[in-house]
């Protein structure tokens, strides 16, 4: 009796290291990470040694908090919130504090977020007073049945859901409203500036992530202020699922940066993912090909980051520089501004 106690007793220690071992096998996939802070005339020569480092330790800091999160084993859309927080937080970025002003002077912020597990997504535009907008998207996702809210209705769906709102004047910096005077100058003496903002010396600042867990999960993120000097309740590609922000576990994760309307336009994370899955080209070519011959061809300059469902990262921008840093599957953190040259 005794014996057949302890035969069953090793028994069913040996099923629970057993069920341990495969749990942390299939928890040991390989993570990767890349966030943006933006494309645009970004140069050596425009950029002093201490606003370059300043960007450069904010970048840091944002990855690191991103990827300790996935080497705890955290999940993928965990890691995207984390990283484009500390980026909303900095006045430096397009996003949360330091928001581009619109041409009446205020704030009006877009943010979307996609779990490539679930292809659920949440976004949020033209909201005033939510402090962190990527946080109200992903409320949308996880707590509502729609997928994007907008305006006043977002802004009440958040106070409802106790998110933290502030005053529309929090978001505002000197830089940027120095930045709407001159935008507002060039476009009064020529209203066709706008299709080109390389002309206007534009920096677009937006931020985004995108993360791939151990679990094998994709996601994406981004959050923004949207382009100088934008009226009339103009949104952009951020918050469209598609557009700015795309997920699906079966091929990649992509958040842009650039001229919103030309990547509304030519879909483009859903493009990227697009091509990987049905055309099977690799990650960085999909990428390539949509950010340097679509996009130039159409004349929409901008750039993304991407990372595909093995954990290869692209980062390709048609600007002068993309603010950017990657943490590839040996754990190797880069950070980087100017093209890949520097
Ligand atoms: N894509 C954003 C927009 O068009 C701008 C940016 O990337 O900075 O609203």
């Amino acid at each position: 009796m005794q014996q057949d106690k302890m035969i069953r007793h090793s028994l069913s220690l040996a099923t629970l290291f057993g069920a341990l071992f495969l749990q942390s096998y299939a928890y040991a996939g390989p993570i990767a990470m890349a966030i943006h802070g933006g494309a645009g005339t970004i140069s050596k020569a425009n950029l002093s040694p201490e606003q370059e480092q300043a960007y450069r330790e904010k970048l840091e800091e944002a990855i690191s908090a991103g990827y300790a999160h996935l080497k705890q084993g955290g999940s993928s859309v965990d890691a995207v919130i984390k990283a484009i927080q500390i980026l909303e937080d900095s006045p430096l970025f397009n996003a949360g504090r330091g928001a581009v002003y619109t041409w009446d002077e205020t704030h009006e912020l877009d943010a979307s977020i996609m779990d490539g597990r679930t292809l659920n997504a949440g976004a949020v535009a033209g909201v005033k007073t939510i402090k962190s907008p990527i946080e109200a998207a992903r409320t949308v996702m996880d707590k509502s049945v729609h997928v994007m809210l907008s305006g006043e209705g977002a802004e009440t769906f958040a106070k409802e859901q106790g998110l933290e709102t502030v005053d529309n004047h929090y978001f505002d910096t000197d830089f940027r409203l120095e930045a709407l005077k001159k935008a507002k100058a060039k476009l009064e003496r020529d209203k066709t500036a706008w299709e080109r903002p390389e002309n206007l010396d534009y920096k677009f600042g937006t931020v985004g992530a995108v993360a791939l867990d151990r679990q094998g999960n994709l996601a994406a993120g981004t959050s923004t202020g949207g382009m100088t000097a934008k009226r009339y309740g103009r949104i952009g590609d951020s918050p469209i699922i598609g557009a700015g922000t795309y997920a699906n576990n079966a091929s990649c994760a992509v958040s842009a940066t650039g001229h919103g309307e030309y990547f509304i336009r030519y879909h483009v994370a859903a493009d990227i993912c697009a091509r990987v899955a049905y055309q099977g080209l690799s990650l960085q070519d999909a990428a390539n090909k949509v950010v340097k011959e679509v996009l130039v061809d159409a004349d929409g300059s901008g750039g993304v980051i991407a990372v595909d469902n093995k954990g290869n990262i692209a980062t390709p921008f048609n600007t002068q520089g993309m603010y950017r840093a990657t943490v590839d599957t040996d754990g190797n953190i880069t950070v980087a501004i100017y093209q890949p040259k520097e």
